[in-house]
């Protein structure tokens, strides 16, 4: 069983609750989703069995990392080769961070037990032009709240109120203490969005979803 991987390297965690991490990070090449503001252009990859990147992963084994990031693209597109894959790495002790887009809850049931922390995507209709995936993140985050789970959303100018309204919903009804982090779009204007960050994070406030406004870091100052 093989998976296509774009690349393994470490670095820091760059956006989420978890941001300045030190990590090892797994990215997958493909994704079922087509986001208008996605970044990640990958256009190269390497196939890996779970045992050949159960070993390069072991080569970083020198340092201290907080956990291992399962990023993309979408991990969960590989969830039989991420089974094998944590089985290995859970029997050396380490941590598994799973960076989702929230939306294959099938295969996070399959995986759950194996999973510490999800840092999962909300895709707002509005910011993502991806359409209503409210049904698919409900039933995703009903599983992810058996374990460490906080929660992304891009705002764009081309954010609706009525977006974050369905997001908090949400999280009210499968899984009331989980943060709601704010990220700004990197490619607008920061000015313009902070004002409408600042009125989302007050709105939210006053329903009692917590939230905070982080930006994506990694952008910021360049580092992968
Ligand atoms: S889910 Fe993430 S990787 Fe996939 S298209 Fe959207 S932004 Fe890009």
């Amino acid at each position: 069983m093989k998976a296509r991987i774009a690349e393994v390297f470490n670095s820091v965690q760059g956006e989420g609750l978890y941001l300045g991490e030190k990590q090892v990070f797994v990215r997958f090449f493909e994704c079922n989703l087509s986001c208008t503001y996605c970044d990640t252009k990958l256009d190269r990859f390497t196939e890996y069995e779970p045992q050949e990147l159960f070993e390069e992963i072991r080569l970083y084994q020198e340092e201290q990392y907080h956990s291992i990031s399962f990023t993309g693209g979408e991990p969960l597109l590989y969830a039989d080769f991420l089974k094998e894959t944590l089985d290995l790495t859970s029997a050396c002790g380490y941590k598994h961070y799973l960076e989702t887009n929230g939306t294959l809850f099938f295969e996070l049931e399959q995986l759950i037990d194996k999973i510490d922390i999800i840092a999962m995507d909300l895709k707002f209709p509005s910011s993502s032009g991806m359409g209503n995936l409210w049904h698919m993140h409900r039933k995703f985050l009903k599983i992810a709240a058996r374990k460490e789970v906080f929660l992304k959303a891009i705002i764009c100018q081309a954010t609706y109120e009525e977006d974050l309204k369905e997001a908090m919903a949400i999280i009210k009804e499968v899984s009331p203490g989980s943060v709601l982090v704010l990220q700004p779009n990197s490619y607008e204007n920061q000015e313009v969005l902070k004002k409408k960050l600042f009125s989302f994070k007050d709105m939210a406030n006053r329903q009692g979803v917590r939230t905070c406004v982080i930006p994506q870091i990694h952008k910021v100052v360049g580092i992968r």
